[in-house]
């Protein structure tokens, strides 16, 4: 599978750090609206199995195929989540890989988040309460 833009650009300069939900990715400089930030790697691995192995860093593309991110080289894994995220997971229709870009300007020394999805949100986020920045400014 081919994904020309994506194999030329060069991912954003990021490191792990301290945030208020644990270990977060922060910019070590700028990033523009819509570039690469990083990509999601893992073990490919069907839904069913996904199923089967639980964890928090599987991360479903399509319908039957999951990516198993639990390995530590998969820095994508120490993106938090968030519900007003300053990122966005990039599926691409024909694709096997998912890749985060920003959804806005970035600055540096900003925490990079997402939105995880409904689904997982529903599931893992809700029952024990959102930590995340905009959950957090409501409730004060
Ligand atoms: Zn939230």
């Amino acid at each position: 599978m081919k994904h020309p833009e994506t194999h030329t650009e060069v991912p954003a300069a990021t490191r792990t750090g301290r945030s208020s939900a644990g270990i977060g990715l922060f910019a070590t400089a700028p990033i523009k609206k819509g570039a690469l930030i990083i990509e999601y790697t893992g073990e490919r691995i069907t839904v069913d199995e996904a199923d089967q192995r639980g964890g928090q860093y599987l991360f479903q593309v399509t319908d039957t195929l999951t990516i198993d991110g639990r390995g530590r080289e998969n820095k994508a894994r120490y993106i938090n989540h968030s519900c007003r995220g300053n990122a966005e997971a990039e599926h691409l229709e024909d694709g096997d890989r998912i890749f985060i870009r920003a959804k806005r300007a970035i600055k540096e020394g900003e925490e990079i988040t997402y939105h995880y999805g409904k689904e997982f949100f529903e599931t893992y986020i809700k029952p024990k309460g959102c930590r995340c920045v905009k959950c957090t400014e409501v409730k004060k």
